[in-house]
């Protein structure tokens, strides 16, 4: 079974009323175990509401979203928040990293919160924040650090609870090019290297190629890029 498995997903704001906004008509999508999918899309074109779907935020007006093989539309909230925490990690362009605590907490609360020790949320915290060279800032706050450790500590924060699949949304368009490029190459890295699966929406041409495919999302239809 493929990791992620959209089919024939539509999606329609404000259905059948005067500002109605159709944005997703007949989305098929599906990312492979291991694979790393680009995903490009001019502005509006939907990027964020597919994600959203993707990742079990929202939920498609007709369609099938399959995780792992199993159905998720017409599960309940609850079984749905069960499995986004489980399975499914999340980076967006801005960190929304909790101020008030460490870097190394930021990645530590959220294996707390599925009931792993703190001893060990706290090994597998630095180790991933070694990996992306970020170990040395584990006790700094959020505001303290650069653009690109935030985005490297939400990477690993992302990270923290194994997710088979990784969504991520323009996850360096919020630095300049220079530290774009090596903040990338560092989530890249970790992926690999953790043989997870990912989507990941970015208008970087370039960072796009370095990925294993390139999905085009135009007027609410998915293309080859
Ligand atoms: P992208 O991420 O590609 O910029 P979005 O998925 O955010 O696109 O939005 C696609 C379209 O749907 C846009 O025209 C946007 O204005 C509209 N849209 C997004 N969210 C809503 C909403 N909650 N209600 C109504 N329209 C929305
Ligand atoms: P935008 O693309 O509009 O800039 P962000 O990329 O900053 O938005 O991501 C914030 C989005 O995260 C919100 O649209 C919100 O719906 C969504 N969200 C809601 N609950 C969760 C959650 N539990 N985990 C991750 N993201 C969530």
């Amino acid at each position: 079974d493929p990791v992620l498995a959209l089919e024939g997903v539509t999606k329609t704001y404000n259905k059948g009323k005067p500002g109605a906004v159709e944005v997703l008509r007949g989305v098929d999508l599906h990312v492979a175990r291991g694979e790393v999918v680009a995903l490009v899309a001019p502005s509006g074109a939907g990027k964020s509401t597919l994600l959203h779907i993707a990742g079990l935020l929202d939920t498609p007006d007709t369609g099938s979203v399959r995780i792992g093989g199993d159905e998720m539309v017409g599960l309940s909230d609850r079984r749905r928040t069960i499995v986004r925490r489980n399975d499914v990690g999340f980076v967006y362009q801005f960190h929304h990293l909790l101020p008030e605590f460490s870097a190394v907490e930021n990645i530590v609360l959220p294996q707390l919160a599925r009931g792993v020790s703190r001893a060990e949320a706290q090994i597998r915290a630095l180790d991933l924040m070694a990996r992306v060279g970020v170990a040395e800032r584990a006790d700094h706050r959020p505001a303290a650090m650069s653009g690109g450790e935030q985005q490297r500590v939400a990477f690993c924060r992302a990270l923290a609870n194994e997710p088979r699949l990784l969504l991520a949304d323009e996850p360096t368009g919020n630095l300049d090019p220079e530290t774009s490029d090596t903040v990338f190459e560092a989530l890249m890295d970790l992926v690999r290297s953790t043989g997870l699966s990912a989507l990941i929406a970015t208008h970087n041409m370039a960072l796009a190629a370095r990925m294993d495919r390139v999905l085009r999302l135009d007027k609410g239809v998915l293309g080859a890029g």
